[in-house]
């Protein structure tokens, strides 16, 4: 019973994996998340069957599990996150169909900063921050080589900072004027309608169709990245001032296919809003399996206050 078992709940993706004690990953699969609770329980049932199999054991040591949230960590639950349809989800019923030991949960960005720690970049630092700009935007933090997780596991929820206050923009979770409001995935086309003007911005449909434009130095397109730059340096500083981090490491689909135009640009603003040295900030070097990588190293070293109940 040497292997552990992680899963990567996010907002487009689900990632399976069964890992060594080392880390190294044995088998790795990726599902679309469903957008229905009762698909999503039956999706963690069987993938972790099917993981059974494949690595020929009859029982993890432990599971962990990275979920985009907001969550219940100690009650196994997803609550309404706004980013998957607003489903609520038992993930430590559906993971206890098929595994009868230990189950720790964590926010998928809280995850992916302790798998920074122990797997990427934040190896032997004790402040660490990151960052994911992806469908939506989320951080995590070790402050004094403390995992920040609060009273459920919501703690460092970064993209929903101000950022501004003025152009009345509403975010997916209900509140005004959030980061991940205008420079989400989503938030990008919303922003180009407030820069640009709705009939100029009907022409993006995704943002990949927006920063294809932008390496074909479009106009419009760079004008709309640049106010993003801005916006996306204000939600960096807000991280940097509030965790003091050593490094920071950004994440995230949108970030790491675009490392130039959304991370470096904004990286070129960020003397405007920080008080401190700055840290070293680059792309994680785990890509888009920090969050799993951080649910293996919880499952391989269970926090206390993440472990479901
Ligand atoms: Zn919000």
């Amino acid at each position: 019973m040497e292997l552990v078992a992680a899963l990567d709940i996010g907002a487009s993706w689900t990632r399976v994996a069964a890992a060594r004690p080392s880390g190294e990953l044995l088998a790795y699969h990726t599902y679309p998340t469903p957008r229905d609770s009762d698909e999503i329980q039956r999706l963690i049932s069987s993938s972790l069957n099917n993981l059974k199999s494949e690595v020929s054991v009859s029982e993890f040591r432990a599971v962990g599990i990275a979920s985009v949230g907001p969550l219940s960590a100690r009650d196994g639950m997803i609550l309404g996150a706004p980013n998957i349809g607003r489903v609520r989800v038992s993930v430590g019923d559906a993971v206890r169909r098929v595994h009868d030991g230990l189950i720790v949960m964590l926010n998928d960005c809280n995850a992916a900063v302790l798998g920074e720690r122990v797997f990427g970049a934040g190896r032997g630092a004790r402040n660490i921050a990151y960052v994911t700009i992806s469908t939506g935007i989320g951080g995590g933090a070790i402050v004094d080589d403390t995992l920040l997780l609060g009273k459920d596991g919501n703690a460092a929820e970064v993209g929903h900072t101000v950022v501004d206050y003025k152009y009345n923009v509403r975010c997916g979770c209900g509140g005004y004027g959030h980061w991940e409001s205008f420079c989400s995935g989503r938030g990008l086309l919303r922003l180009a309608r407030l820069v640009l003007g709705s009939k100029h911005a009907k022409k993006w449909r995704k943002p990949e169709q927006l920063f294809a434009d932008a390496r074909r130095r479009d106009k419009k397109a760079l004008k709309l990245l640049e106010e993003a730059a801005k916006i996306n340096a204000a939600g960096f500083a807000n991280v940097i001032n509030s965790f003091d981090p050593e490094v920071m490491t950004i994440g995230g689909s949108v970030a790491l296919n675009n490392t130039s135009l959304v991370i470096d640009w904004a990286v070129r603003y960020l003397r405007r809003y920080i008080l401190n040295r700055p840290p070293i900030i680059m792309p994680t070097p785990l890509g888009e399996k920090a969050p799993l990588m951080g649910a293996v190293a919880a499952a391989l070293n269970p926090i206390e206050e993440a472990i479901v109940r």
